[in-house]
């Protein structure tokens, strides 16, 4: 069985395909996936989803590349993750791609999610684009280690790597461990331990090869775990048994299906 530890189900171009989806996700072998929050208006979609179906997971928060949208404080996400389908805070992070400002409320804004993690007690799923000395600083200043958490579709170098590592993060892939020209990261994903390692879609984004460019989804995560067994020359079954059991491990509060 696989997992899918980072997906976007609520999104319309998935929502509107739903029992498809899912029929796909079944036929794959992909027992489990975790559906992200990255807005607080949206989030009654998503928990839905997870309300709606067994095999799906939650998580609740705000996206650093939301500028005007329901800003959350710690009592908020604390509350809002008071569910039994509500795993993960998050996504959250710093994204200064898109946001090239580099400005202070995303920093203020990722404190408040590293504060509720450590609060709840449950993991951080954390998104990061040409901020990672901040990233890492702000996880560092703020204990994150405490809540333990991902460092999602991972595109960094092995030194950035290294730091989340040590902090007790785990590391996840998307299908961009796939493309051609992805070869500082086929590098990473060779180094990474394996008790650390997770896979995931990030759909609809980021279509792994052979379906580089149409929408992703969730059924389509075990092309990421064949191109890490074929980078790390590890049996597909030990990815996927791997992966599997760090998902459950993490992301404690997920039931894994009988
Ligand atoms: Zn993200
Ligand atoms: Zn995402």
């Amino acid at each position: 069985m696989y997992v899918d530890s980072h997906c976007h189900l609520d999104f319309p171009d998935l929502a509107a395909r739903e029992d498809e989806v899912l029929a796909t996700m079944a036929a794959n072998d992909v027992g489990t996936a975790l559906c992200i929050s990255v807005k607080l208006e949206d989030f009654p979609r998503v928990l839905s989803l997870a309300e709606r179906h067994p095999q799906l997971w939650a998580s609740v928060g705000v996206h650093p590349d939301n500028a005007d949208c329901d800003e959350p404080d710690v009592a908020r996400l604390v509350a809002l993750a008071d569910h039994p389908k509500v795993v993960a805070i998050g996504e959250t992070g710093l994204d200064y791609y898109w946001q090239k400002d580099a400005p202070e409320w995303q920093r203020a804004r990722f404190r408040t999610h590293i504060r509720a993690a450590r609060e709840t007690g449950k993991p951080l799923i954390i998104h990061t684009r040409s901020a990672a000395d901040d990233t890492l600083r702000l996880m560092r200043e703020e204990k994150a280690g405490e809540a333990g958490g991902v460092m999602h579709c991972f595109t960094e170098s092995w030194d950035v790597a290294a730091g989340a590592l040590e902090l007790g993060f785990y590391i996840s892939f998307s299908g961009i461990v796939t493309f051609r020209n992805a070869k500082d990261l086929k590098e990473v994903a060779r180094r990474v331990p394996l008790d650390r390692l997770l896979i995931e879609t990030d759909s609809p984004y980021l279509a792994p090869v052979p379906h580089r460019g149409k929408t992703n989804e969730p059924g389509w995560v075990v092309h990421v775990a064949e191109e890490l067994a074929r980078l790390r020359d590890e049996p597909l079954e030990t990815i996927a048994a791997a992966t599997t059991d760090n998902f459950f491990r993490l992301f404690s509060h997920a039931q894994r299906p009988a």
